[in-house]
């Protein structure tokens, strides 16, 4: 996945059935620190930068929040997204690629 991030959230909105964030590159305003930033009133992932949407880790981190988003509830602890991220890409390594969402 690591050079195809479109293709990446493609595969991650199917699987998690939800509908398909806006990826940019930039942070929004206000924002500087972050390697990447979900804002839900644009339902959009922001990536500091190019290098960055071939970062697995930052994407799938920042999907769990639009995932939390659209599920409706509020848009989950940076714990929960780290740990999210990180189960996602074990899963990947290992295995056929899913990840059963069972953490
Ligand atoms: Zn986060």
């Amino acid at each position: 996945m690591e050079r195809k991030p479109e293709e990446a959230l493609d595969a991650l909105c199917a699987h998690y059935r939800v509908e398909r964030p806006a990826l940019r590159i930039g942070l929004p305003k206000g924002e500087k620190r972050a390697l990447g930033c979900y804002v839900h009133r644009e339902r959009t992932i922001y990536m500091s930068s190019e290098e960055y949407m071939f970062d697995p880790y930052v994407l799938i981190h920042e999907f769990y929040h639009h995932l939390r988003h659209v599920g409706g509830k509020h848009r989950g602890t940076e714990r929960h997204a780290r740990d999210f991220a990180l189960s996602f890409l074990r899963n990947a390594q290992s295995g056929d690629g899913r990840s059963d969402g069972s953490s």
